[in-house]
């Protein structure tokens, strides 16, 4: 229970699905936890404060670079640092389509959130982590990032493969100064996102089919593989894919 005894965490886009999940789960293993949200932050602050847990709320759209500067002052005012940062909150737009058809909003959108987000992230935790002797930065990917995906997608999977460079590159940079950035890349997970991108079952057959274990993951699934790359555990381990997705990335033919 105590796997991230000491350690400050931000997470963005951790007021509901995965990032929540992340939230809870990470205070329970000791960290301190600033969750930076569009939305409402209460219920889970309050969950993790009914469990005894340490956390806090600051609003943040992760595209507003004074918002995520803020975000960040928050957190080392609040708890004296910052450890960890949990780059969650990423969007799935639902007119993202093909190359032809997808609204260039829609693109713009999707790259701003999930990519510009994702450096603005970094850009302001980076520095608080080099004063705090180094951290792990968690940037959220997905399985898309490493394979085309099975419905139209462009600018989504644009952005994840985006994210995935970018991570590389930031592990490379700060490898002889204590900071690692490691990629999670999720496979399908039954959160709000999802739910209201597979809105009826033929859409959610049509993604089962290919996971070969034949369900959608857990959202704990996911908040372990999180925990693994924001701790210690990982401590020689950066630049890196932890691909969580249920054998989707392993199988050429699922088996029936
Ligand atoms: P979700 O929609 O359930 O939650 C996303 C959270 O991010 C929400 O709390 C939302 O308010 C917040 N958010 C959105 N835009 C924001 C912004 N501009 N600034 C700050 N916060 C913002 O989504 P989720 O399924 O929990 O996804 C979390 C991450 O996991 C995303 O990066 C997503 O791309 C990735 N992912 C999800 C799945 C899946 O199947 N659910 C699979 C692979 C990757």
């Amino acid at each position: 229970m105590d796997r991230l005894a000491g350690k400050v965490v931000l997470i963005t886009g951790g007021a509901s699905g995965l990032g929540r999940v992340g939230a809870e789960r990470f205070a329970a293993e000791g960290a301190a936890v600033v969750i930076a949200d569009l939305g409402d932050g209460d219920e889970a602050i309050e969950a993790i404060a009914a469990s005894g847990g340490d956390a806090s709320y600051v609003n943040c759209d992760v595209t507003d670079e004074d918002a995520v500067r803020n975000a960040v002052e928050h957190t080392v005012s609040t708890f004296g640092a910052l450890h960890v940062l949990y780059n969650n909150a990423g969007v799935m737009i639902g007119d993202d389509d093909d190359p032809v058809s997808t609204p260039l909003d829609t693109y713009r959108r999707t790259m701003d959130i999930n990519v510009l987000g994702t450096l603005l992230g970094c850009r302001f935790a980076i520095p608080a982590m080099l004063a705090a002797g180094g951290g792990s930065i968690v940037n959220v990917a997905s399985f898309v990032a490493h394979m085309g995906a099975a419905t139209p997608q462009v600018a989504y999977t644009t952005s994840k493969g985006a994210v995935l460079a970018m991570t590389r590159e930031i592990a490379v940079i700060y490898a002889r100064q204590g900071i690692r950035c490691n990629a999670l890349c999720p496979g399908p997970v039954m959160t709000p996102m999802l739910a209201k991108f597979l809105s009826d079952d033929a859409k959610r057959q049509r993604r089962l089919v290919h996971i070969p274990m034949g369900r959608f993951g857990h959202p704990a699934e996911i908040a372990n593989g999180a925990l693994f790359l924001a701790s210690d555990e990982s401590s020689w381990m950066t630049g890196q894919s932890l691909i969580i997705d249920g054998g989707i990335t392993a199988a050429y033919v699922t088996p029936e």
